[in-house]
């Protein structure tokens, strides 16, 4: 049992990811019977007097669960689909390294570096930008790898859905990552990061 601020995978009632969520939204969705099946381990044990309008006196949370209905986020699982850049999901996408000099570092010290500059017309999308550290990024300027003499450690990639969601996942349990990862792209890179 992982504690009350573990993250919960929802998935639709194909098994597509979806979303992260909390254990408050996931007693909801049993609630309002919306869970279609449990896939991954149970976690949590929620005992009534959570929900009022719950008939099971005892609810037990699983690390993923399949759900009914409309996702409003449906649109993500199209093609083509590019998820919104954050600073956060950058770094954890290029795992926290610098992609011209390859060291690692804390996120204070990275930032989000244009390849093509925005003085130069470069798109702010996940295919122009990378994560890199202050220094080299104060070397660089306004100026393209080549400009500088710099090289590019890695081909940036837009993340897809499912893979942005195991960005954006904090202490991912080991069943959650196994479920994500079967939804990669098999050319991912984040494959080889799973441990
Ligand atoms: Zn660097």
């Amino acid at each position: 049992m992982s504690g009350l601020r573990q993250q919960l995978l929802r998935t639709d009632a194909s098994g597509m990811p979806l979303e992260w969520i909390d254990y408050r939204q996931a007693v909801k969705l049993h609630s309002l019977d919306m869970v279609a099946y449990d896939l991954g381990d149970p976690i949590l044990t929620i005992r009534g007097g959570i929900n009022n309008e719950s008939h099971q006196s005892k609810i037990i949370l699983h690390s993923i669960i399949a759900t009914h209905g409309n996702h409003q986020n449906r649109y993500c699982l199209d093609k083509g689909y590019a998820p919104p850049v954050s600073n956060e999901a950058l770094f954890q996408r290029d795992d926290f390294h610098c992609m011209y000099c390859g060291d690692q570092f804390h996120k204070s010290q990275l930032s989000r570096d244009h390849i093509i500059p925005v003085s130069q017309e470069g798109e702010d999308s996940w295919s122009n930008l990378i994560t890199s550290c202050t220094r080299c990024n104060t070397h660089k300027a306004g100026r393209t790898p080549e400009q500088a003499g710099m090289q590019l450690l890695a081909i940036p990639f837009i993340p897809t859905h499912a893979e942005y969601i195991f960005l954006q996942g904090r202490n991912v349990l080991a069943d959650q990552m196994e479920f994500l990862r079967a939804h990669f792209p098999r050319t991912s890179p984040l494959r080889d990061r799973l441990s």
